[in-house]
């Protein structure tokens, strides 16, 4: 897949050192960011930057359709650069952590065409739920980490 920094070049978005951070932030290692973890890093390679910025820059790609929202349960939106490729997610219900899911075959996510009732598919999203590992192991052993 094409990394969002090298999309957004591509189509010569206007790259203010903002944008810049903000996409630096949500390419490479793939994961799925809140927009306060998003502000989190960008400060650390840009001290003066505003979660408001953070914001507004998160919604623009969003609108440009080179981020997508995911919305997992209840907790904040994260943010995922991986628009290139129809994917399912795999969440942490206690501490959020959120995977892709690459499905075996392209027909997994595939919408049955007797139960289309005439729809045009926009966006699919699955969400697997969970623990992983680590909070399973402490949610089996509650009494470790109690107060
Ligand atoms: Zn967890
Ligand atoms: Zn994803």
């Amino acid at each position: 897949m094409t990394e969002l920094l090298d999309r957004l070049r591509q189509r010569e978005w206007r790259l203010t050192a903002q944008r810049r951070v903000v996409a630096q932030v949500l390419t490479g290692e793939h994961v799925h960011l809140t927009a306060e973890a998003v502000h989190g890093r960008a400060r650390v390679l840009l001290p003066e930057i505003s979660l408001a910025t953070v914001y507004n820059t998160l919604n623009e790609l969003v609108a440009m359709g080179e981020v997508r929202e995911v919305q997992a349960g209840d907790g904040p939106r994260r943010y995922d650069p991986n628009v290139t490729s129809a994917h399912q997610h795999l969440q942490c219900v206690r501490c959020g952590a959120l995977w892709d899911v690459e499905p075996a075959g392209a027909d997994d996510l595939a919408l049955p065409v007797d139960q289309q009732r005439g729809f045009r598919l926009l966006d699919i999203d699955i969400v697997f739920r969970g623990l992983c590992p680590t909070c399973d192991q402490e949610a089996r052993a509650p009494a470790a980490h109690s107060a």
